[in-house]
């Protein structure tokens, strides 16, 4: 028999339910239903009280998860049953704080069809609006101070809604209801178009934007107030901006990520399989890295690469602008920064940082609470991969085993991001950048205390990596004093972090390729092979090691690195072309300042060099792509032989016979890419031949791949099918990156076991 007796219920709604129209869908829902009652946001999510029967409040429940707006992630709906209390109506009631803080935010989203159109429509109040957001889309992490989720805790707490928006955001009916940052050219922010001395130009959206077009046709660099922060933008097929751009920014070589108004161009640019064309359009908007196929651009947008980061427009203005300029424009969209600090984001330091590298500059009176560079990612095998996990997916939470402690993960120095964890939520930071800048540190250390306060974690544990010279050990040794702490392997961390997103409990082999990790031997680690799970790890299998002559100098100087192998390899019959670099032998021979390693990152280096490829880089992995570059142009396909031995306990891969197979093949002739190609392959099918060995010795069947390294996609793609040849399950990074990006979930996740 059926329960119809009338009672009051309570139900709990868990996840992504601020700011992205739960409210108004409840109310609508209730309306449809007949039921009375309310519903309103509190700090543990959404609470709806209605009064009605069991069988209702379980049809109103399955209604939620089916229909749930776009924008939302439902983790939990639960309910409690009261005694039967009477409504008038159905009503959305004020926030209310509660002293449990548990809930999500929104990350930052790309305007919507809906408020597109809008912006585009004369007769429409928001017509050329450049604030312009509704439920379904817009900023929401960028501009959140605190939770719950309302109007005065965000950047927009200033514009008081004029009569038209407050109706619109009481109406249960408007695509707006409750859209805390709506706004319209009456009560909403501004723009402003500034020279240098931070002078006004222009506050009129129209001239705005007729003026940086036609700056931007005269060779100008604008700096533009984006979503995270401000963007460094020119015409990028103009040789002449872009060597300016690179010369102001100091990076002669990373690539430049550009802007194109729509898949269309896009199309008729690059090359696009399907899946890089929805991703392109997904309403995360990440940079997608794409194969240029027709080299339109300034060659110096990508030295060297036929690869460049692509992306389309996803605020309003982005939109406007790139509606009244010529269809094929191709926009320059880098970071707005000096080489590798952090992104700018606040009017305060614009002119003191960007002065120099900006003609103009585009800000607004909307402050930007956290900063966020774009997201990057490619596909392959019609997978997404992220290089960069930040706008668009930050703070989506990881979820993860339930625990009672709270964690604080402080990442690896290079490509930061941090963690914070409780109960069964890992929260990843955003993409901080490379800790060894002051700027970057501060940046760290504010968004540390941003992420404790938007997800109230009071961390008692501290995890950071076991380096001792880490900034971010060094930190996370300061803020968690007197608590207690665990240090991680480097690699370890890589391959939990994948365990993590599998939720995969047992054993398997771990493959780590990346630049540098502190190893248990003091020795630099990076070509790896574990058995681990989550609590511990194994080091089976390595490359043999070489050495390092310099120490960190030879990271820059990859020529030190290429002389050091051929060293390894010919002995004292081997010397350096130019003279007055044979000191480094000195170094070798005495092993002064030439600190051990076995990093694949190194080991792509060193052969870049011998191969004439690379000699002094200036950024990061710039050798290795260079390298993979060259190797898209093979037309032979080779491999030679590398040596696995045997030691008691591990098997060492011959890194000399990497530099032998590679020399041997030049002195038969064959080109400089085909030998690229042949080092990858062999690399490949050497590393693949060791899994087989660890997977009969130890009957483990499954490979976790993590490292920076794996980000080389010619070298993935092969030991993907390579692997899958031998049939190996194989586990790769779903939601974080295979570089460091990786590191802080790994940490957490080696933490939670750890403290069991
Ligand atoms: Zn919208
Ligand atoms: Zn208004
Ligand atoms: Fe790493």
């Amino acid at each position: 028999m059926k329960d119809r007796k009338l009672k009051y219920f309570e139900i709990r709604v868990e996840g992504i339910v601020q700011g992205v129209g739960f409210r108004p869908f409840i109310f609508r829902l209730a309306k449809k239903s007949g039921l009375k009652g309310f519903v309103r946001n509190d700090t543990e999510g959404v609470l709806v009280g209605i009064s009605c029967n069991k069988e209702q409040v379980e049809n109103f429940i399955k209604k939620i998860y089916s229909d749930s707006p776009p924008l939302s992630l439902i983790k939990n709906i639960s309910f409690k049953e009261f005694s039967h209390r009477s409504f008038k109506d159905f009503k959305v009631v004020k926030s209310e704080l509660t002293l449990k803080k548990d809930t999500f935010i929104p990350p930052d989203t790309a305007l919507c069809e809906n408020c597109r159109s809008e912006l585009f429509d004369m007769d429409n109040r928001r017509f050329h609006y450049p604030f312009t957001t509704c439920t379904h889309c817009g900023p929401r992490f960028s501009i959140i101070t605190d939770i719950p989720y309302d109007r005065e805790k965000t950047a927009m707490s200033p514009f008081l809604l004029c009569k038209d928006c407050r109706t619109e955001y009481e109406d249960p009916f408007n695509r707006r209801f409750h859209t805390e940052p709506t706004s319209c050219p009456v009560c909403g922010p501004k723009y402003f178009l500034k020279n240098k001395k931070g002078e006004i130009i222009s506050d009129k959206i129209d001239e705005i934007i007729s003026k940086t077009i036609e700056e931007i046709k005269k060779g100008s660099i604008i700096a533009i107030k984006g979503v995270g922060g401000f963007h460094l933008s020119g015409d990028a097929k103009s040789d002449e901006v872009v060597k300016k751009l690179r010369k102001r920014k100091k990076r002669p070589f990373k690539p430049f990520a550009v802007m194109v108004e729509s898949k269309a161009i896009a199309e008729k640019i690059f090359q696009l399989s399907e899946k890089e064309s929805s991703l392109l359009e997904s309403k995360e908007r990440p940079i997608v890295i794409l194969k240029d196929k027709t080299r339109i651009m300034s060659e110096d947008i990508a030295p060297g690469l036929t690869f460049t980061g692509v992306m389309l427009p996803y605020s309003p203005f982005q939109m406007l602008l790139f509606n009244k300029m010529k269809k094929d424009t191709i926009l320059i969209m880098t970071s707005g920064n000096i080489s590798d600090e952090p992104i700018i984001f606040k009017e305060e330091s614009l002119f003191d940082e960007l002065g120099d590298i900006a003609d103009l500059f585009i800000t607004s009176n909307r402050d930007i609470i956290q900063q966020s560079d774009d997201s990057v990612m490619f596909i392959i095998k019609d997978t997404p991969v992220f290089i960069r996990r930040s706008r668009g997916f930050v703070p989506v939470p990881f979820f993860s085993k339930k625990t009672d402690k709270r964690f604080f993960a402080a990442g690896a120095d290079l490509k930061n991001s941090f963690a914070l964890a409780k109960e069964d939520k890992i929260f990843l930071s955003q993409y901080i950048g490379d800790l060894e800048s002051p700027l970057t540190e501060a940046v760290f250390m504010r968004s540390v205390s941003h992420f404790k306060k938007i997800f109230d974690i009071e961390p008692e544990i501290y995890v950071s990596d076991m380096h001792p010279g880490y900034f971010s050990s060094k930190i996370a040794d300061r803020l968690g004093k007197d608590k207690k702490s665990f240090k991680i392997q480097h690699h370890h961390a890589h391959i939990a972090s994948v365990l993590e997103e599998h939720s995969e409990e047992s054993h398997v082999i771990g493959v780590a390729f990346d630049g540098t990790g502190y190893g248990l031997d003091g020795n630099i680690w990076g070509g790896e092979f574990f058995v681990a799970d989550k609590f511990e790890f194994k080091r089976v299998g390595h490359f043999s090691y070489f050495k390092l002559p310099g120490g960190e100098a030879a990271i820059k100087e990859v020529w030190r690195i290429g002389a050091s192998l051929m060293f390894e390899a010919y002995g004292k019959d081997y010397n350096l072309k130019n003279n007055e670099r044979n000191f480094v032998l000195e170094l070798l021979k005495n092993s002064i300042n030439s600190p051990l390693c076995c990093s694949v990152g190194r080991l792509f280096d060193g052969i870049s060099s011998i191969l004439g490829i690379s000699d002094i880089i200036s950024a990061e992995a710039e050798a290795a792509q260079l390298l993979e570059e060259s190797a898209l142009l093979a037309k032979i396909k080779r491999v030679f032989p590398v040596n696995i031995k045997k030691t008691d306990d591990k098997y060492i891969l011959n890194t000399t016979d990497f530099v032998l197979g590679v020399t041997n093949l030049i002195n038969e002739g064959l080109g400089r890419s085909d030998v690229s190609l042949a080092f990858h392959l062999s690399l490949v099918r050497s590393s693949v031949e060791l899994i087989e060995k660890i997977r009969e010795e130890s009957g483990i069947n499954k490979v976790a791949l993590s490292g920076g390294v794996f980000q080389n996609r010619l070298l993935l793609s092969d030991f993907i099918e390579e692997l899958e040849k031998a049939r190996f399950e194989i586990l790769l990074p779903k939601n974080v990156p295979f570089n460091d990006g990786c590191i802080a979930l790994g940490q957490i996740a080696i933490a939670k076991e750890l403290i069991k």
